[in-house]
């Protein structure tokens, strides 16, 4: 039997990473800078003010005091977004609203509070420090500085900074597009009627949200019978747009294992030390990675979470690809199969890094598995765990 370890590393060298694209800034949340972002602008672009009130030349109001107000005519209004450039001549006030560009020759501005608020002869009633609430061009950003890494996540915040330098693309490391395909004979919509024996198809739709989850896009999520034609068929038609196919089911001992019957020639099945997923698959169809998945639905999912995510992540660029681990103290006694690692569903109380198990541990109780909020990882030579334990825990947010 194949190790985990070796067989992430099977599915991880078949994973690999696109060109970097360029994208509308406004669809990059999330995706990871493949170029550094240098500013082409600086911000602020001009010399503005910080808040509502009246540009003025400061030595023009150093007298003004509650019991002393200053009275200088208005000469000009300037709204935010006024583009023609002003001068202030001395003994003069423009009103002006915040982010609206400072007058040539104003060096403060008071603000509307300190003031009667008139706009033809304005009362001053504070003297004003030279500077004072005037935003200065360069302030944050100076033209030509590096201001984003590649390697970056883009958050809401890189993203408005990339729109305020006027950015209306992003050149970043492209989302991996996954072709998910579910096989078996037994298999309905939901919405669709059962007949008996027939059961609603839940893997793709499972594992198409894992994957987007973990941040790739779904070009198709399919659905075929145990028939290797219906299947080869399917590939066919959906494979060419995909840089990943995953299927589910159809790989273990039985016979009617249509992705084992149809991709003897491309794909490599093994079995792997692990409770649950031992039956596994990966290769190359047609120049596209493949990894077969087995189709029990707790199968499929521990699967994705153990080979999957972490690698198609990291060919996303992500600087944390894989789900934080971490040790976790037991608070029941457990059993485990001799030779296999055991990926059980749990609950972990974060406060107390304390783990209780959930749900038993076969691999079609998918409902624990809906509740659960991490995975134990037990090891292959361990066969009996005492409550008080030390546990390792994949945390699943
Ligand atoms: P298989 O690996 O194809 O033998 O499937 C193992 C078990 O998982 C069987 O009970 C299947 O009915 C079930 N199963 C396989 N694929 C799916 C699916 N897409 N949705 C729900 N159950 C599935
Ligand atoms: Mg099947």
């Amino acid at each position: 039997m194949r190790s985990v370890e070796e067989h992430q590393r099977v599915v991880a060298a078949l994973i690999t990473r696109r060109e970097p694209v360029d994208v509308p800034t406004g669809d990059a949340l999330g995706l990871v800078l493949a170029s550094d972002v240098v500013a082409p602008l600086s911000l602020p672009g001009f010399d503005n003010s910080a808040m509502d009130g009246y540009a003025v030349i400061a030595e023009d109001v150093a007298a003004a005091a509650d019991d002393n107000p200053v009275k200088l005519p208005v000469a000009e209004d300037i709204p935010a977004g006024r583009t023609d450039l002003l001068v202030l001549e001395a003994g003069t006030a423009h009103r002006i609203m915040t982010g609206a560009p400072l007058p040539a020759g104003a060096t403060a501005v008071v603000p509307v509070e300190a003031t009667d608020g008139a706009v033809d002869t304005v009362s001053i009633r504070a003297a004003a420090r030279s500077g004072q609430h005037v935003r200065r061009a360069g302030e944050d950003v100076t033209a030509g500085t590096t201001v984003l890494h590649a390697g970056q996540v883009l958050t809401p915040a890189a993203l408005g900074l990339a729109a305020a330098l006027g950015l209306a693309t992003l050149n970043v490391v492209p989302r991996q597009r996954v072709l998910v395909m579910s096989t078996g004979s037994e298999l309905v919509s939901p919405g669709t009627p059962l007949l008996p024996g027939q059961i609603y198809e839940s893997n793709a739709v499972m594992l198409a949200a894992a994957v987007r989850d973990a941040g790739a896009d779904v070009t198709t999520s399919s659905m075929t019978e145990d028939d290797v034609d219906a299947f080869r068929a399917a590939l066919r038609t959906h494979a060419s747009d995909a840089d990943l196919i995953i299927t589910t089911g159809g790989v273990s001992a039985g016979a009617y294992e249509v992705v084992k019957d149809s991709l003897g020639e491309e794909v490599e099945f093994v079995k792997v030390a692990m409770q649950p997923g031992m039956p596994q698959g990966a290769g190359v169809v047609s120049g596209t990675p493949i990894v077969t998945l087995p189709g029990n639905p707790v199968s499929a999912l521990v699967s994705f979470e153990v080979f999957l995510r972490g690698p198609l992540r990291a060919a996303m660029g992500q600087p944390h690809p894989h789900r934080p681990r971490v040790t976790a103290t037991l608070l029941e006694d457990l059993t485990s199969p001799r030779g296999k690692r055991q990926f059980r569903r749990g609950v972990l109380d974060r406060a107390t890094a304390t783990v209780t198990s959930y749900g038993p541990p076969a691999s079609h109780h998918l409902r624990w598995l809906a509740s659960a909020d991490c995975l134990l990882e037990i090891g292959e030579d361990v066969t009996a765990l005492a409550a008080g334990s030390p546990v390792r825990v994949w945390d699943l947010g």
